[in-house]
């Protein structure tokens, strides 16, 4: 491929791109239960002539092609799953699937994932090595990057580099951003049991009451940030259910709380699980309540290779000099990329899409949350010079 024609060709197979996103939009599915849409990726990426292969981590599907001259291989990732959100937009694709909703963007990954394997399947000759196009199930919390991996996506060949990205509402369009190193959070959920003894709102001395030992074991846990973690290290302890009781009057045996921790560092991680265990104890003991607590690991932190970063900066400053460009963004929400990213080197980042003038400023995961489709072209032109960045296309002048 010549350069300079990268970005037009992402643009002219813009109507190909918004078909696919508007289609997927209007038919989303949950994680592991991408079957539609996951029929409709093996069915083109078949066309395009990729070796297809389905039900790696249940519902996800890659496409495998090699090119015409050896060289390495580069694995491309692309998340399917929708969520369980009831659209709240009135254009002529919302969803036509009561109670879930594609809120995240992952109809437009989808999009631009096929849009980049069919511009790479037409440039065969000029392919060195090959490459995996991924799509992945259940990115939301469900575990799909695991699946895959467990299903050894990562296994014959071995990628040499990763890819990833996500189309980014918090952001305008015409902003991308990267960080080398840590980008985004490890994310962690917990649970907090606290047992009590339960009786009549009027008489409290005769009762253990777990909500007043909720409400100091909620505040006591936002002291470990305040005063256990340095104010020039990130991270972020957040409930997100309180449970327990049913009527006004009635102290209830049990309240649970659930929340989320998110971190960058791993020692600020056990820190951070240490000191929670170390308050529910004694705050449990001192209020007379038996209170547990459970963990679990979400994903582990998004840890980008300065070397392949470093070629982003490149693709960016070539085809989009005048775009808003941050080398140095992090945030707080987790991906499950981050798996990937464990075993193989790679980059994943961020591409503006929120648009003002177009009223498209809702958050990910909001009920009205759409996005500028003008991001799937930049994020393909991104992707295929990145491809053409890690050696994979050779020139054809
Ligand atoms: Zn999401
Ligand atoms: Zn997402």
């Amino acid at each position: 491929m010549k350069n300079n024609n990268i970005f037009e060709s992402a643009e002219n197979n813009f109507f190909y791109s918004q078909k696919l996103r508007r289609d997927f939009h209007k038919n989303p599915e949950l994680g592991f239960e991408e079957f539609r849409t996951s029929g409709i990726i093996a069915k083109e990426l078949h066309s395009f002539g990729y070796e297809v292969h389905k039900g790696v981590g249940r519902t996800g599907v890659t496409g495998f092609l090699e090119g015409n001259n050896p060289g390495n291989h580069l694995l491309l990732r692309f998340d399917m799953d929708a969520l369980p959100i009831q659209e709240e937009n009135s254009n002529d694709y919302i969803s036509t699937n009561s109670g879930v909703m594609h809120a995240c963007g992952h109809d437009g990954h989808m999009s631009i994932g096929l849009t980049v394997a069919k511009i790479i399947s037409e440039q065969k000759n000029q392919l060195n090595g090959t490459i995996k196009f991924v799509f992945q199930p259940a990115e939301e919390g469900l575990g799909g990057a695991i699946a895959m991996i467990q299903d050894g996506v990562l296994e014959n060949p071995r990628p040499d580099y990763c890819l990833g990205l996500h189309i980014w509402n918090e952001k305008p369009f015409g902003w991308i951003g990267v960080n080398t190193g840590p980008m985004m959070a490890a994310a962690d959920t917990f649970e907090i049991k606290i047992v009590g003894k339960g009786g009549h709102g009027g008489l409290p001395n005769k009762t253990i009451d777990p909500i007043n030992t909720a409400a100091q074991i909620i505040n006591a846990i936002q002291t470990i940030i305040t005063r256990n973690i340095s104010p020039l290290e990130n991270a972020v302890i957040s409930f997100g259910s309180v449970n327990g009781g049913s009527t006004f009057n009635v102290i209830p045996d049990v309240v649970l709380l659930t929340g989320t921790i998110r971190t960058f560092d791993p020692m600020i991680r056990e820190l951070i699980i240490k000191r929670i265990e170390q308050i529910c104890l004694s705050l449990g003991e001192g209020m007379g309540c038996k209170v547990e607590f459970h963990i679990d690991e979400i994903t582990p932190a998004v840890v980008n290779n300065p070397q392949i970063v470093s070629k982003l900066s490149n693709v960016i400053q070539e085809y989009f000099p005048t775009f808003d460009f941050d080398p140095n963004y992090q945030s707080m929400v987790s991906e499950d990329f981050s798996f990937f990213l464990n075993q193989v080197p790679g980059c994943f980042f961020f591409v503006g899409s929120a648009n003002q003038e177009k009223n498209l400023v809702f958050g990910h995961h909001h009920p009205k949350f759409d996005f500028d489709e003008k991001v799937i072209p930049v994020s393909v032109s991104c992707l295929l010079g990145m491809i053409d960045q890690l050696g994979f296309l050779s020139c054809s002048n």
